[in-house]
């Protein structure tokens, strides 16, 4: 294939040909007989972009979900709307998200009942920890399972029952594929997935949908320690502010991390999780490629211990647009300007990269780059100004190889062909930040992404459930 006519991401004006999944030329170029022309047309040609963070097949269930929950739905008539409008996924289940009081108090089976009956439906609220079952949904469970096995349950109300739930309703895999697409329409072409409970069978999940074609990123799997498959990335630690893991077993994983080579990366989403952290780091030892994932809250005196340990932080800017609202209500103005710092990292020499958390997050990389520039609440607001990137350091956080996210990659002669193409020059882009400006996406040579070819992938907005992945 021949790129024609491509502003390439820091070296300028050119033609591109991509063979056998590489660049093999860059410069003034003319097409061969029967080969395949994209004409950018002065577009810019930047690498693919890497989400270094997301949960997929969270996010692919996501996609086929029902947003139960503000700011989609704020009362009975538009959650009765929202469900009763929705089609069942592929296990014949209408399955609602992000559910809260604020909508029709504490829902139970009768009032699903009473306004949704007939389909299985099942409604997670956004803590987490409970799912609430209409009536047609009970008799459906209580089918699938042996006998007795149904939980506890009042008025079809699950508390913390995820385990036996899941066996019950089956964990049919959602459907990968659109997620997969609506990613390609906004450029990424490699994700890092840290779901801390993926294992070998995970991974070679994902090989399979990777091999079948209907997962059309590289892929990257963190997880449990105990992981062979080729695929593995760093060992995922997820700590709970409520309930700390003993210091000692933190440090034992550390350390029997490192004996397999596996870098860790842990869950840091308070002030009091990045300490403990960052004291596990430095009695078993921090090496390059350890991550503190998300770094919500860093007050300055922990930024130059990670400074010092070279732990690399993976950031997640949109939650500043996103629930920037809220922090700004709930939480003091010193913690505030700690907030999803990026300034404050790059000023002190700490690598950075960036990370969707979807389906926690927009999956869109642009808005977490728009974020990173603008600091805007979706009220407006401004959180942390001093910590506002440049278009190009914001960029920067996605363009990491999975293996060394904070290392931006380049466009060169014998580079894997992964881009993605914009409908403008940088300059141009540079302005707007927005996933609108891609033209197409291509990785490991093949277009999985064209505008011109797809105009109904769309970036449509997706609630994103409230508590952090
Ligand atoms: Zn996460």
């Amino acid at each position: 294939m021949l790129i024609k006519e491509a502003e390439v991401y820091g070296v300028g004006c050119a033609d591109l040909r991509v063979e056998n999944g590489k660049v093999t030329a860059i410069g003034h170029l003319v097409p061969r007989s029967g080969e395949r022309v994209l004409d950018l047309q002065g577009g810019a040609a930047l690498p693919g972009l890497n989400d270094h963070h997301i949960h997929l097949m969270a996010y692919a269930a996501s996609l086929e979900s029902v947003s139960c929950g503000p700011p989609k739905v704020h009362g009975p008539e538009q959650l009765i709307e929202a469900l009763g409008s929705a089609s069942p996924n592929q296990a014949g289940w209408i399955r609602g998200i992000g559910y809260h009081e604020s909508v029709a108090g504490d829902l139970n089976r009768c009032w699903l009942d009473r306004h949704l009956p007939g389909v299985p439906i099942r409604v997670q609220h956004r803590s987490g920890r409970l799912w609430v079952v209409n009536g047609a949904g009970l008799k459906r469970l209580a089918r699938s399972g042996v006998d007795g096995a149904l939980p506890a349950h009042d008025e079809g109300r699950f508390h913390d029952q995820d385990e036996a739930l899941g066996k019950l309703w089956g964990r049919t895999p959602p459907s990968v594929g659109a997620a997969s697409d609506r990613l390609a329409s906004y450029g990424v072409t490699g994700l890092t997935d840290l779901t801390p409970q993926n294992d070998d069978t995970a991974a070679a999940r994902f090989e399979g949908l990777r091999s079948n074609g209907s997962l059309r990123q590289a892929i990257r799997v963190g997880g449990v320690l105990r992981m062979n498959h080729r695929l593995t990335g760093p060992t995922k630690v997820h700590l709970h502010d409520s309930a700390f893991p003993d210091f000692d077993g933190l440090c034992d994983l550390i350390r029997a991390s490192r004996a397999r080579h596996r870098e860790v990366a842990v869950h840091c989403v308070t002030e009091a999780e990045l300490v403990f952290t960052l004291a596990a780091f430095r009695e078993a030892g921090a090496c390059p490629g350890d991550r503190i994932e998300h770094a919500s809250i860093t007050p300055p005196a922990l930024l130059s211990q990670l400074r010092e340990l070279r732990l690399l932080v993976v950031t997640q800017p949109h939650f500043i647009a996103e629930r920037g609202d809220a922090y700004r209500r709930d939480l003091t103005s010193a913690e505030q300007s700690w907030l999803y710092r990026c300034r404050g990292f790059l000023d002190r020499g700490i690598p950075l990269a960036g990370g969707s958390d979807a389906p926690f997050g927009h999956a869109d990389p642009w808005r977490a780059m728009r974020a990173a520039v603008t600091r805007q609440t979706a009220s407006a607001g401004i959180l942390g100004e001093g910590e506002r990137l440049t278009p190009e350091e914001a960029l920067s956080l996605f363009l990491g190889a999975l293996d060394e996210p904070h290392k931006p990659r380049r466009i060169a002669v014998g580079e894997a062909a992964d881009l993605c193409l914009l409908d403008r020059p940088w300059g141009q882009a540079r302005v707007r930040l927005d996933s609108a400006c891609v033209r197409a996406t291509v990785q490991n040579g093949k277009i999985i992404y064209d505008s011109m070819r797809e105009p109904e992938i769309r970036r449509t907005g997706m609630a994103a459930p409230m508590v952090a992945g």
